[in-house]
């Protein structure tokens, strides 16, 4: 490293996505502005992006880029979601390190330092919070978030475990790989799998929101659970491939049992064997069907066919 480069300060992209966080984004921007104080070796700017907030959030948030030059804001025209307030935040970052963080102090800003001495001088490429527990939050949301994080651990084949959000410092080549998934419906857990790199996991304890509400309703996770299952694997149209298989071999053991038990195939038993066979061979067919239209929906996603991490001697 020169002398010049030595002096060359990094820069950490703090990305906030708030929707309605009045109650909580005084006291996130105070924690972390505090905390970021005594990073060394880095200057930090907030991407605040206001996603279609109906109170008064991009007030306070055009307040903070007026005072604080650090500040930056976008304010969405609509809710679009916390996956497109990431992508625009992420989009609008400058920083050879980007940071998403929740507005609502659920992310610790005191792992800020840790996490940026681990992407600078451990040779990671990002740094990662794993949240350990589920404490502050309600039992029947702890089931199903668990139950659904086992489901995707089996059907889509990647790393997107219980506890391992949004919240992560990636360098510039991870954050820029993430950016070339353009993807509509996004599922950051996922695209952050999906593009690999190496990433370190620092655990952190579940805290409640410092203010306001969470704006997750039990449907809207649903939903997002469904985009992400969906997103990144093929496997509800294999089910129906799967079902499909079991109604024949029902259709095959009735007409055995029925031969055996000397009725013949007549009558009762070769109506229930009709309509299970038929049923089994449609699935099937729907189930091909979906295998090729998951192919052809897995193209349209145009994702990059592999992503370099280093080149060397070309
Ligand atoms: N959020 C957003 N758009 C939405 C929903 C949420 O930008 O449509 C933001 C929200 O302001 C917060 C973060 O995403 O900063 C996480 O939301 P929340 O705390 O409600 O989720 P939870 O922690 O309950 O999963
Ligand atoms: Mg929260």
């Amino acid at each position: 490293m020169n002398k010049a480069e030595e002096n060359i300060k990094d820069l950490i992209s703090i990305i906030v996505p708030c929707y309605n966080e009045e109650k909580a984004l005084p006291a996130f921007y105070r924690t972390a502005a505090d905390a970021v104080k005594d990073i060394e070796g880095a200057d930090c700017e907030f991407i605040f992006v206001d996603d279609g907030s109906r109170d008064r959030t991009p007030e306070l948030l055009e307040n903070f880029s007026n005072t604080d030059s650090r500040c930056r804001y976008l304010s969405f025209s609509r809710n679009f979601g916390k996956e497109a307030a990431m992508y625009a935040g992420l989009q609008n970052a400058s920083g050879n390190y980007c940071v998403i963080m929740d507005a609502d102090l659920q992310h610790p800003p005191e792992l800020l330092k840790e996490m940026y001495r681990v992407v600078k001088t451990e040779g990671y490429d990002c740094c990662a919070g794993l949240r350990e527990d589920r404490s502050g939050e309600s039992p029947v949301r702890t089931f199903l978030s668990r139950s659904f994080y086992h489901l995707i651990g089996r059907v889509c084949r990647l790393d997107m475990g219980d506890g391992k959000g949004d919240f992560r410092m990636m360098n510039r080549a991870m954050t820029d790989s993430v950016l070339e998934l353009k993807e509509y419906n996004r599922y950051m857990k996922g695209i952050f799998s999906f593009v690999g790199f190496e990433t370190k996991w620092i655990p952190f304890h579940n805290v409640a929101r410092a203010a306001g509400e969470t704006k997750w309703s039990l449907r809207s996770l649903f939903r997002y659970a469904l985009d992400g299952i969906l997103s990144f694997s093929s496997a509800p149209s294999t089910i129906a491939g799967t079902t499909g298989a079991v109604l024949l071999l029902a259709a095959l053991l009735t007409g055995i049992f029925s031969f055996v038990s000397g009725h013949g195939l007549a009558g009762m038993p070769l109506l229930i064997c009709l309509i299970l066979a038929l049923n089994g061979i449609q699935m099937l067919f729907m189930s091909i069907l979906g295998q090729y239209m998951s192919k052809e929906y897995m193209e349209s996603k145009k994702r990059p066919i592999y992503i370099v991490k280093k080149k060397g001697g070309f």
